[in-house]
């Protein structure tokens, strides 16, 4: 029996994709694959993508050359080592230089820093964020559950950078109000229990879902 199940389906009135949590030992890594198979459904109605029913590989309208991304702990791990670096030297060469200084781990935007030929060149390690965006309708309880493991791994992040002085803490100056606004959304979520999880995990198989189950 699969451990989740991703449908299509309405709450309050909403279509959208939904999620089903079917087993108590599901993991953040049983979701994603479950998930996966969005990007390349072509029978979904994508609002970005080319003739609103395309794949995302190879997507002319790619969200990666706008996307805001801060990648959680375990991508971010993942992505230092695919590229040999260690994590300052990969902070320095991959993410928006004055977001550091001001606090913000935002990777180098407009596009995408590993956006290539419309492909990601670092899909297997991409962040959460980017593993969760399709831009289709999310039912709410599955786009909280996202919402949630998102940026709970962003929140590990940010604690796992200023432990290490990886960033400043201090300055505010350079950020914009959207900067501002992820920043307030970090310190709500900075002393949620689930954030020791992802500071603790290696791979999205440690992460369980059920504590971020509402
Ligand atoms: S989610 Fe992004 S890559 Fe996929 S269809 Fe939409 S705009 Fe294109
Ligand atoms: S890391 Fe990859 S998937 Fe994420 S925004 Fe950049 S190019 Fe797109």
């Amino acid at each position: 029996m699969n451990k989740i199940e991703i449908f299509k389906g309405n709450e309050n009135g909403k279509s959208g994709i939904g999620i089903k949590v079917k087993d108590d030992n599901a993991t953040l890594a049983d979701l994603l694959a479950a998930w996966q198979p969005l990007c390349d459904d072509s029978n979904i109605y994508k609002l970005y993508g080319d003739n609103h029913f395309a794949v995302c590989k190879g997507c002319n309208t790619n969200c990666c050359n706008t996307a805001y991304v801060i990648p959680d702990i375990i991508s971010f791990k993942k992505m230092a080592d695919h590229k040999n670096l260690d994590h300052k030297s990969f902070i320095s060469a991959f993410f928006d230089r004055e977001k550091v200084k001001a606090g913000l781990l935002r990777m180098q935007p407009d596009p995408c820093v590993f956006l290539e030929e419309n492909i990601c060149t670092i899909y297997p390690c991409r962040s959460l964020i980017c593993r969760f965006y399709v831009c289709t309708d999310i039912l709410g309880t599955a786009e909280q559950l996202i919402y949630s493991l998102a940026w709970t791994g962003i929140t590990a992040l940010q604690v796992f950078a200023e432990e290490n002085d990886l960033i400043d803490t201090d300055s505010k100056a350079g950020l914009s109000s959207f900067d501002l606004m992820f920043k307030k959304l970090i310190e709500e979520y900075r002393y949620k229990p689930q954030v020791k999880l992802f500071l603790a995990a290696d791979n999205y198989e440690d992460i369980p879902l059920k504590p971020f189950l509402a």
